[in-house]
Order: C-alpha cells, then structure tokens, then sequence
C-alpha cells in the first residue's frame, strides 16, 4: 500500500506515484490531472497490482512504457477511476 515512508527515496530511479497516479486519475509522468476537462488523452502504460497507470498519448506514454500509444488497452472511464480512487468497491477481493 501507498505510505508516507516511501518518500525519503522516491529521487532514487523513477518518481514515485501518487495516489491519483496510482489511481489512473493523473499522468505517471506529468502528473497532469485527468480529471481536467483540457487534459489530453489517457492511455494505460503499466499495471500496479490490479490497477491500471494511465499517461498522456504521446511523449510521456513513450517516456512511461516506450511507446507513445501505450498498451494494446483500453483504460477504464474516469468515473470508474474516480469511484476507485474515492474507495474499493464492496465487491473487490484483495488477495495480497
Ligand atoms: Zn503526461
């Protein structure tokens, strides 16, 4: 789970994200807010756990995954990733 002790290392290798990055609501590169209606375009980059991380089309998804279209994926809709962000659904086994 995210926590604040992973702070004191995060300059080491890459950023380390943020709950909303984590939630799929913001780049994984610019932190850009998806939730911005002037937010460019989302494509998934990478998986953490179950959960999708998200960058802009175009350079940061290359930067992110090496490939300005991201993954062969279709990122869940905002609200979705908003509902999740805001709380697990009921339904939601969490295995680990
Ligand atoms: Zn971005």
């Amino acid at each position: 789970m995210y926590s604040q002790e992973s702070i004191s290392g995060h300059r080491r290798g890459r950023p380390e994200p943020t709950a909303e990055t984590l939630s799929g609501l913001a780049c994984l590169i610019c932190a850009t807010d998806y939730r911005d209606a002037s937010a460019p375009e989302a494509v998934v980059v990478s998986h953490r756990d179950d959960r999708q991380l998200l960058a802009c089309r175009g350079t940061c998804a290359r930067m992110a995954g090496g490939s300005v279209d991201g993954l062969d994926e279709t990122p869940l809709p905002l609200d979705e990733r908003v509902r999740r962000h805001q709380g697990p659904a009921p339904h939601d086994g969490d295995p680990s």
